[in-house]
């Protein structure tokens, strides 16, 4: 499990969101079973997509975050929701690039010239879809350009994915301040100042987990937190307004995936009935199986 830390100044300048993914993004990397720059681009996604959830209202609210390219990775998406639940897939969990000349894996490289489609359903008639084209395809340039052109919002976006020398997921978070209305202008400066000097979110990570080594997860947080604004003016430290968890969860079942054979079409799955006599459906965000008999099969041609 995850916990993010909200926080707010003083000044009510700005909101920070602040999450260590570590767990989550190497669950993620188990199930898809994925390359290091794989897993770097999904855990960066996951990680972006998952505090994205955490602004939305209720619960049941869902936010889904879709970097599509022409680059080898094809396309990385997340959905995540306002209780805390994220899930996510890269299409291409294969993908490999060589390693970019400052030694980071190549995300932007991996997705290419594309998009970043944002869809915020919040149970209404129609849900709410920002796009923009992806700046740098390195996630987090990307939502922080997103934030700013489709919802006229000035924010800070961080990710960080660490992997391992056994591929595992080393370290793994996220940042994201928001500028509120009425911000300070000493404050905007400064907090420009903080993030120009500001060591990779991943390395900061491993120093603070090292040193607060059996703090509750919270506790951990909080000292992440006052690692980062320690060079920020004391009045501008943000205070912390609560924690919220964040956690991989698919909610996918047999109902869902009938649906999705229901697409397929009457041609087409009466085509499947005769050679295969059966389906086996896999879902892409959590890659569970069902399996699905001729009579089955069958049934739901009817229905169609
Ligand atoms: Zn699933």
């Amino acid at each position: 499990m995850s916990k993010v830390l909200i926080g707010i100044d003083k000044s009510k300048s700005y909101r920070v969101y602040l999450t260590i993914t570590t767990d989550l993004v190497e669950e993620a990397r188990r199930i898809h079973d994925t390359t290091p720059l794989a897993t770097a681009g999904l855990g960066r996604v996951l990680t972006g997509a998952g505090l994205m959830g955490l602004f939305l209202k209720n619960k049941e609210d869902k936010v889904t975050v879709q970097f599509k390219g022409d680059g080898p990775a094809n396309q990385i998406l997340a959905t995540a929701t306002g209780g805390g639940y994220v899930k996510g897939y890269i299409a291409n969990p294969d993908v490999e690039l060589p390693l970019k000349e400052n030694g980071k894996l190549d995300v932007g490289g991996s997705l290419g010239i594309g998009q970043l489609t944002v869809i915020k359903d919040m149970g209404l008639k129609e849900p709410y879809i920002g796009n923009i084209a992806l700046v740098s395809g390195e996630i987090a340039d990307d939502l922080t350009a997103y934030f700013f052109i489709s919802e006229q919002q000035n924010s800070s976006v961080a990710l960080g994915v660490k992997v391992d020398r056994d591929l595992s997921v080393l370290s793994a978070g996220g940042m994201i301040i928001q500028m509120l209305p009425d911000a300070e202008i000493r404050s905007v400066d400064a907090l420009e100042e903080m993030l120009d000097k500001l060591k990779p979110l991943t390395t900061i990570i491993e120093e603070v987990v090292l040193r607060a080594a059996g703090r509750t997860q919270e506790g951990i947080l909080v000292e992440l937190c006052e690692t980062i604004f320690a060079s920020m003016p004391l009045e501008y430290h943000p205070e912390i307004l609560e924690y919220r968890d964040l956690n991989w969860n698919c909610d996918c079942s047999r109902e869902r995936l009938e649906q999705v054979l229901i697409t397929i079409g009457k041609e087409d799955l009466q085509e499947m009935v005769e050679e295969d006599g059966q389906a086996e459906m896999v879902c892409q965000f959590c890659e569970k199986k069902y399996f699905f008999e001729k009579e089955q099969l069958e049934q739901i041609i009817s229905q169609i």
